[in-house]
């Protein structure tokens, strides 16, 4: 079967697509037939080094297909079954292998791509509004990146929260995204100062939250941007990684709350895992969740799904046909 891998880590042009033999499940995994893979910042991060992996290393943390074979001891997924997966070892390959408890089923009416542009950017929107700071009705939240493919996911859960939203895009076609999504002021970060918007957007008081994973780059801008005690929820690093920082700067912002979460911990068990793409599944069906496929690439092409995503050229999710 052919897969992307990386012998060494550094640029897109790393990637390499090779002829690999199709992997056995262990115990307790089981192999499917990738339909489509989800492109993720995580999976440049590997490919650079910024995430340390094992070498070489088939790339590709997120897919949808179809179970073709079960390792010894599983009992909750068969031959046939549809699956999605947020944490898959080689997605972007024809087949890959993922352990049963980190499946979840796709439910009727929704198709592969839809699946596996939803799984991780979702789950991850979804903890961040839901449960890293739970949205109230009224409370403020500064999203950035907003057309991105959390972005997008995120300013619709935080809109059906009833949270008032600002988010931050660089250009004018990302903005009209943006707003279709549901956010209330979006700032073209790229020419305008998106701290002196947050504030005019609250008030002056500052946000109450503040979703951050553009990182090294907005990070004094959106500390500057919260209310005295809000919370900074940093979750990535699109712009390069955080520098260190002494604990006194939250001090002297406010009394911050600074937290650095990651999905794996938000789903933690089947059930929380279950529970949380249950959410996602039933809001997709019932059309009150958008997840927008803004580009798709053959497996060979990964390496310009990678140039894409890192030129902040995409929209919404990019998938990987294999
Ligand atoms: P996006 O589709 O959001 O793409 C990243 C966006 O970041 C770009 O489109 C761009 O939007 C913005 N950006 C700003 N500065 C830069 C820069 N210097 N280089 C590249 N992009 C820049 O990607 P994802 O939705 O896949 O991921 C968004 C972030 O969320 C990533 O940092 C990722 O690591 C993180 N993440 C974290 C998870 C967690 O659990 N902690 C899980 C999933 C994702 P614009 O042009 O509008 O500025």
């Amino acid at each position: 079967m052919h897969a992307i891998r990386i012998h060494e880590t550094g640029g897109p042009e790393k990637l390499c697509v090779e002829d690999i033999p199709v992997p056995a499940p262990k115990p307790g995994e089981v192999r499917f037939r990738v339909e489509a893979a989800g492109v993720n910042f995580i999976d440049t991060y590997h490919r650079s080094g910024l995430y340390k992996v094992d070498l070489p290393h088939t790339l590709g943390a997120e897919a949808a297909g179809v179970v073709t074979a079960v390792g010894e001891g599983v009992t909750t997924l068969a031959v046939g079954d549809r699956i999605g997966s947020a944490r898959v070892t080689g997605a972007y390959a024809g087949e890959a292998i993922v352990a049963a408890a980190h499946a979840v089923r796709i439910p009727d009416g929704v198709s592969a791509a839809t699946t596996a542009a939803l799984l991780l950017q979702g789950m991850t929107a979804h903890y961040l509004a839901c449960d890293t700071f739970p949205l109230q009705p009224g409370a403020t939240a500064l999203v950035h990146a907003g057309a991105g493919g959390v972005g997008l996911l995120l300013i619709q859960i935080a809109k059906r929260r009833g949270a008032r939203v600002i988010t931050t895009v660089g250009t004018d076609a990302k903005a009209e995204l943006a707003r279709a999504a549901g956010a209330d002021a979006v700032c073209v970060y790229t020419r305008e100062d998106f701290t002196a918007a947050a504030r005019a957007f609250s008030g002056g008081r500052g946000v109450d939250v503040a979703y951050d994973a553009v990182g090294r780059s907005t990070f004094e801008g959106t500390l500057r941007s919260l209310r005295p005690r809000g919370m900074f929820v940093s979750f990535g690093n699109a712009s390069g990684a955080v520098a260190p920082f002494a604990p006194l700067l939250l001090s002297q912002q406010g009394s911050l709350y600074f937290t650095r979460p990651t999905l794996t911990h938000y789903t933690q068990t089947a059930e929380e895992l279950n529970a949380r793409a249950g959410d996602l599944f039933r809001w997709v069906r019932a059309g009150e969740l958008n997840v927008r496929i803004g580009a798709t690439y053959p497996l060979a092409a990964a390496a310009e799904a990678h140039r894409a995503l890192e030129g902040r050229a995409t929209t919404g999710k990019v998938l990987l046909l294999p």
